[in-house]
């Protein structure tokens, strides 16, 4: 059955909003998808359906991100604090709901209902992110049904499942399903040649076509192996190629995968990125490279794409953290504060 047989009703216009269409930074595949939600004024209930790793969990936040973002142009623009907030998990008014695994409660779902409510602290819309849906008990199904009829209208519901025959046909009918299909081989691997830069070409090449379109599995693969082989200078080129590549959406995600790290790892990784950008700097200068060849490509990047007013101020950010390293900020919390301190730095 293709996606778009599987499309029921549930649009619905919210309020005088216009609609501008949306984008997808960072999201492989699934044109389908994209192209209804691109032509359609956003619903107040989608459902997310795909297997494991298919991306349900970025493409929410993508969403969510695009009905909260305050920026210019094409939405989510990445950039607007209320897009940042959204991509972070910090946003209050986009709530993520899950009950590790299990799905929630009918009780759960009541309290839901409360919060739902109240209105928001700080966008326009409220979204609720319910992950595990297949999960939910009929009760819990139900009291979710209650509120898709008629919660208030600023309210925003997203059930993520990886079952869709689970939901009650009452939930499904209520709901615009975003059904997610594996990517294909090349996809997977244009994808994964960016998100792992530093990697063996022959190595991305076999991920691509093992993980049968499904890029989470690819990714998990991807860093299991680059566990227990920690190369500081590959992730430093990982990070900088990001960094210059300017999506925030790929730097926000290496942060993520820092936070694993021991303390020691990441100050060898922070001094590494340090050495790259004064790299680039020397490069951007004119100045002759004699580097191995990771290295040179790393700099010669990062003077293509950063102008040297930037490159001082990301080196100069990358020494506070490195100083700060030293005391008492655990690996997660300075590996997301890279990310956000850089990005601001350059844009
Ligand atoms: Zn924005």
């Amino acid at each position: 059955m293709s996606w778009i047989s599987s499309i029921l009703s549930g649009f619905e216009d919210v309020g005088e909003e216009v609609y501008e269409g949306m984008r997808f930074p960072g999201f492989a595949g699934n044109e389908g998808v994209k192209a209804l939600l691109k032509s359609r004024p956003f619903s107040h209930a989608y459902i997310l359906a795909g297997p494991e790793g298919s991306g349900k969990r970025t493409l929410a936040r993508l969403i969510a991100a695009a009905m909260v973002c305050t920026g210019q142009g094409t939405a989510p623009c990445l950039s607007c604090i209320p897009c940042r907030k959204t991509m972070k998990g910090t946003h209050p008014d986009v709530i993520h709901a899950e009950n590790g695994g299990k799905g929630l409660y009918v009780d759960q779902i009541r309290a839901l209902r409360s919060d739902a409510y109240i209105r928001p602290n700080e966008a326009g819309r409220k979204i609720f992110i319910i992950h595990e849906a297949q999960e939910m008990n009929a009760s819990a199904q139900n009291a979710m049904l209650r509120l898709l009829e008629d919660g208030p209208s600023y309210a925003a519901f997203f059930l993520l499942t990886d079952n869709v025959s689970a939901l009650l046909p009452t939930v499904r009918s209520r709901c615009v399903e975003l059904l997610l299909s594996p990517v294909s081989a090349e996809e997977a691997f244009f994808w994964l040649s960016e998100r792992f830069p530093g990697r063996d070409e022959q190595e991305i090449r076999r991920t691509s076509v093992r993980c049968e379109g499904i890029l989470g599995r690819a990714v998990m693969e991807l860093e299991d192996k680059a566990q227990g082989e920690f190369d500081p200078l590959t992730q430093a080129a990982d990070f900088v190629h990001r960094l210059a590549g300017g999506s925030e959406l790929n730097l926000m995600e290496f942060a993520v995968s820092l936070e694993k790290y021991s303390r020691d790892e990441l100050e060898a990784f922070l001094d590494a990125v340090g050495l790259l950008l004064r790299d680039g700097l020397i490069c951007s200068m004119g100045g002759a490279l004699e580097f191995e060849r990771k290295r040179a490509a790393a700099a010669q990047e990062v003077a293509k794409n950063l102008t040297k007013q930037k490159i001082i101020g990301t080196i100069e950010c990358i020494e506070t953290l490195r100083r700060q390293c030293n005391y008492n900020l655990g690996a997660g919390h300075c590996a997301g504060r890279l990310a956000a301190a850089c990005w601001e730095g350059i844009h």
